[in-house]
């Protein structure tokens, strides 16, 4: 893994190792835009055994809720799954920047590990707007990880607002 830049708090990695989960993640975000829903995927992984704990998408419309966004559905399942509220020795890999609710969120699970490709940088939360891992009241930041996916899932998100537009 290549560092980019040691001066800030959060440390933000460039890796391309978690390729299959995240061709998992992008599939889910394929299926959330066919389910209508902002298309965003999540897979968690154990860092150890690469064991594919929880994967969940966007599903805000379908469950009336506001707050269940593709990572905090996957934090969500990962939890139960393993009967436990924190997940040291997991890596999320997502299609986009968490938002500040997903980033916060993932900071209280204790993940060692985020992965994105997408950058938000209207709703983003972790390389943008409130930059949550750098806040001195969060306690857990986990490392950083930029996952080059060709703009790939920033295409999709376009493709999917652009057809909002258009139906007004
Ligand atoms: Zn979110």
């Amino acid at each position: 893994m290549k560092k980019l830049d040691s001066k800030k708090l959060c440390k933000i990695y460039v890796s391309n190792k978690y390729e299959l989960f995240y061709d998992l993640a992008y599939n889910l975000a394929e299926f959330a835009y066919s389910m209508d829903e902002v298309p965003v995927g999540a897979v968690i992984i154990k860092d150890d055994t690469h064991e594919v704990l929880s994967s969940s998408y966007n599903q805000m419309k379908s469950n009336k809720s506001s707050l269940d966004h593709a990572e905090i559905l996957a934090l969500r399942l990962a939890m139960s799954r393993l009967k436990n509220e924190r997940l040291n020795g997991c890596t999320m890999i997502s299609t986009l920047e968490p938002c500040p609710m997903c980033a916060q969120a993932i900071s209280f699970a204790r993940l060692s590990n985020i992965v994105f490709s997408a950058e938000d940088v209207k709703s983003g939360g972790v390389l943008n707007g409130p930059k949550i891992y750098e806040s001195s009241s969060c306690h857990h930041k986990p490392n950083v990880i930029r996952f080059d996916d060709n703009h790939k899932s920033r295409k999709l998100l376009q493709k999917f607002f652009e057809s909002k537009r258009k139906k007004g």
